[in-house]
C-alpha cells in the first residue's frame, strides 16, 4: 500500500534507538524526510547513516535532550513545517512510590507529558494551515493496564493521553490526527533494562525472567520496532485521517480484556 506521505517532513524524538528508531526507518520507507533526535550523539549519526543506507532517506540528525527546552527548540528549527511529529522520550525509571520526591514527580510529567504538549503547541497552526497533520504520541500499555513498578510513567503518560483526548477532537476537521501508540513489551534497550531491575528483585536473571515473560505474552515472544514502526507509519499515512484521538495497543494481545 502507498501510504501517500512521500516528500512529508517528520520529527521524530528520541529516534536513535528502539521504538523511536523502528519509526523513522519505517517512515524513511515511504520516503518522509525524517529528522530525528537522541541525547547521545555517537548512536544517533550511526542510526542516521543506518537508515540513510537503507532507504535512500533524507535524514536530518539533532543532537540534544528533548525534554529540554533548549533541546526543542533545536529539534524544531531542524524541521520548520513539520508534518508528521513522533513524540518519545525515554521512560522515567521503576521504583516504589515511597521514595519518589517531587522533584522526580516533576521531572516524568515534563519528560511524558509535557514535552509532547510543548512540541504539540509548537507544531500544530502549521499542521491545521496545511490541511495535513499527523501526532503519533508513543505512550505504554501503562496507561490502559498499569505496571506496578512504572508508576511515574503511569501517572505522566495518563495525564498526556487525558489530555490529547480532548484536543484531538477540536484539531479533526482541519485532517490533522493525534493518536497514542502504546508499546506492551518490545525487545529493546529500555526492557532489557526493566527487566535487570526486576531480576534483581526477584532473585533470578534478565534472560531467564525475559524467557518467562516473553513466555506469558499470548504471542509467545516481544514485539519487533519494525511492527512497531509499520504501525507508526499507518497512522502518519493519508489513509488514517479518520482515526484520531484512539489508543492504539500493540502487546502481542497481552491486555485481557474484549475491547
Ligand atoms: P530505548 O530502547 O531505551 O531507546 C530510547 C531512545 O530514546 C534512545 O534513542 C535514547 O537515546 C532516546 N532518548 C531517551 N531519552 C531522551 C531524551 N530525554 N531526549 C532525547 N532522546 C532521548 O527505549 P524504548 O524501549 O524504545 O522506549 C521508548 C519509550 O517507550 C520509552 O518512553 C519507554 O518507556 C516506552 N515504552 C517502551 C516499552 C518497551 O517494551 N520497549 C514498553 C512500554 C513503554 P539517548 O539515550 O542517547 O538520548
Amino acid at each position: 500500500m502507498d501510504l501517500g506521505i512521500k516528500g512529508k517532513t517528520a520529527l521524530v524524538c528520541a529516534a536513535s534507538k528502539g521504538l523511536g528508531k523502528g519509526c523513522a526507518l519505517a517512515l524513511a520507507r515511504e520516503g518522509v524526510n525524517v529528522v530525528i533526535t537522541a541525547r547521545g550523539k555517537e548512536a544517533l549519526e550511526a542510526t542516521a547513516e543506518e537508515i540513510r543506507k537503507a532507504t535512500g532517506a533524507r535524514v536530518t540528525t539533532v543532537a540534544g535532550d528533548i525534554t529540554t527546552e533548549e533541546g526543542r527548540k533545536a529539534a524544531l528549527a531542524a524541521c520548520p513545517g513539520v508534518d508528521i511529529l513522533v513524540n518519545n522520550a525515554g521512560g522515567p525509571p521503576p521504583g516504589d512510590f515511597r521514595n519518589w520526591s517531587r522533584e522526580d514527580w516533576i521531572k516524568a510529567v515534563d519528560a511524558n507529558m509535557l514535552t509532547p504538549i510543548e512540541l504539540i503547541k509548537a507544531t500544530i497552526d502549521g499542521m491545521i494551515a496545511k490541511k495535513f497533520g499527523r501526532v503519533i504520541n508513543i505512550t505504554s500499555g501503562a496507561v490502559k493496564m498499569p505496571i506496578p513498578e512504572l508508576g511515574l510513567s503511569n501517572g505522566a503518560r495518563t495525564g498526556l493521553t487525558g489530555f490529547v483526548a480532548g484536543l484531538a477532537r477540536q484539531v479533526a476537521q482541519h485532517n490533522v490526527t493525534i493518536n497514542g501508540l502504546l508499546p506492551g513489551p518490545f525487545d529493546t534497550d529500555r526492557l532489557r533494562g526493566n527487566m535487570e531491575f526486576n531480576a534483581k528483585k526477584l532473585g533470578t536473571t534478565a534472560a531467564e525472567l525475559a524467557k518467562q515473560r516473553a513466555g506469558a505474552n499470548p504471542s509467545k515472544r516481544f514485539g519487533t520496532i519494525d511492527e512497531f514502526g509499520a504501525t507508526c507509519a499507518f497512522l502518519a499515512s493519508v489513509h488514517a485521517g479518520y482515526i484520531t484521538g484512539q489508543n492504539v495497543l500493540m502487546d502481542g494481545g497481552a491486555f485481557p480484556g474484549t475491547f
